[in-house]
């Protein structure tokens, strides 16, 4: 897949799990694994900052097992762009496999 593809969905996949729970780093590698998504932390950490700094997510490192943890938390304009990009999501699914 086309790189800048593949990182939309990597970002709305990010947006969508934030919008559920909070999500961290390795977490998100495990979890986009599992749907093919080959990413290094050397892209998911830089992705994640600038999805930071675009203000859709917030983080808050804490200690967990005497490990420091980042955790990303949605924002109110994360939930706002999520809702946008899902009606988007439905919009090309139904014209890409429903021909509406
Ligand atoms: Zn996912």
């Amino acid at each position: 897949m086309f790189r800048d593809i593949e990182l939309a969905f990597i970002k709305l996949h990010i947006l969508h799990h934030a919008g559920q729970d909070e999500v961290y780093g390795l977490g998100l590698i495990d979890e986009l694994k599992r749907h093919g998504y080959k990413l290094s932390p050397g892209t998911l950490y830089p992705t994640l900052a600038k999805m930071e700094k675009g203000g859709l997510l917030v983080s808050e490192t804490r200690t967990v097992n005497h490990k420091q943890r980042k955790y990303y938390y949605i924002t109110a304009v994360g939930v706002k762009q999520l809702k946008k990009v899902k009606e988007k999501i439905r919009e090309l699914y139904e014209e890409v496999y429903e021909n509406k």
